[in-house]
């Protein structure tokens, strides 16, 4: 038996000395070299995964050893990430808005900019009051409109996509969220499935990278279903088509609530504004980062 950790995770399970602290500190190193923005925290989270236990607990256990079966486990989901795998995907959720989301391959994994978009729309259907019913277009893992249905207890929603297998995923999340009885779910294309219906407020994260951008994203984010990135040309085919289909949709007094892309808000903003019954000016809110984040437009009374 030799005592000198391997290099590669094809070894992780040959060698029998590993402890929490051993092997976190290995793969820390290992992610690091191949390039991974957050190793430690990445390693952290996929062994919490494995040993089915908060992170928390890995602290206060650094030499505790690890089971021939957990060492096994680990080592795939630590050769998925080198590979480039999000951890979302390889542990199958994400947490947004405290709340836990079952994510695929068929879904983008809910990211903390769209959480601003949440937040901005809830507080406004607050002010609205009255029972608000909204549409989140677009929902993918239902991050969006289930999170608003968690946060308000008098929301119901419209969840839509044109992936079946992403609808699937959301209509689950749902159900382990609790919110299941608030919520219908349509497959089809953008407003498509809406036809004849009414909202408080559409909101939807749309796919806005524009065609040139593709190539340059992270590997990561490659991996992700094109049909959840892909905006066209200049990123803002999604916003275009919504502007013409989504006011006539939306209650007077209502509003519509957009993620969009940098560089991109100031001509969402133009592009809702000048749509028929809707208000002038646009709202425009940015995210931690200071970016141009969310375009909220409204519907005149
Ligand atoms: N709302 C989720 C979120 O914020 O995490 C997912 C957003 S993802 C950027 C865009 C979503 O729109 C994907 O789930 C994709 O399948 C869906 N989508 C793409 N084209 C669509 C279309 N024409 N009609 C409806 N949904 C579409
Ligand atoms: N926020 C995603 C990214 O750039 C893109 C999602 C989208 O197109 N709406 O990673």
């Amino acid at each position: 038996m030799s005592c000198k950790p391997p290099k590669e995770p094809s070894a992780l399970n040959k060698f029998d000395m590993w402890t929490i602290g051993s092997v976190l500190k290995w793969t820390q190193d290992y992610f690091e070299k191949k390039g991974i923005d957050t190793p430690r925290l990445d390693a952290e989270v996929l062994l919490a995964d494995v040993l089915g236990c908060e992170r928390i607990y890995l602290y206060v256990n650094f030499d505790k050893p690890l089971e021939k079966d957990e060492l096994a486990r680990y080592r795939k989901m630590v050769e998925k990430r080198a590979r480039r795998f999000s951890v979302a995907h390889i542990i199958g959720k994400k947490e947004f808005m405290g709340l836990t989301f079952k994510v695929t391959e068929a879904t983008l994994v809910p990211r903390p900019d769209t959480e601003i978009l949440v937040g901005a729309a809830a507080e406004r259907l607050k002010k609205i009051g009255n029972a608000p019913h909204i549409a989140d277009i677009g929902t993918g893992t239902g991050a969006i409109g289930l999170s608003l249905c968690r946060l308000m207890s008098e929301v119901t929603a419209v969840l839509t996509d044109i992936s079946d297998a992403a609808l699937a995923v959301a209509e689950e999340n749902a159900a382990n969220l609790n919110v299941a009885d608030k919520c219908r779910f349509f497959l089809g294309d953008l407003t498509a499935p809406l036809a004849g219906q009414n909202f408080t407020a559409i909101i939807a994260n749309p796919p806005y990278i524009a065609d040139e951008q593709l190539s340059g994203i992270a590997p990561e984010v490659q991996r992700e279903p094109i049909t959840a990135l892909a905006g066209g040309k200049d990123g803002l085919d999604f916003y275009r088509r919504l502007a013409n289909d989504a006011p006539p949709l939306i209650t007077p007094g209502g509003f519509m609530a957009v993620e969009v892309g940098i560089g991109e808000a100031a001509s969402v903003a133009e592009l809702f504004t000048a749509a028929s019954n809707m208000e002038k000016t646009a709202e425009i809110i940015k995210d931690l980062a200071g970016i141009e984040r969310v375009v909220i437009a409204w519907k005149q009374q």
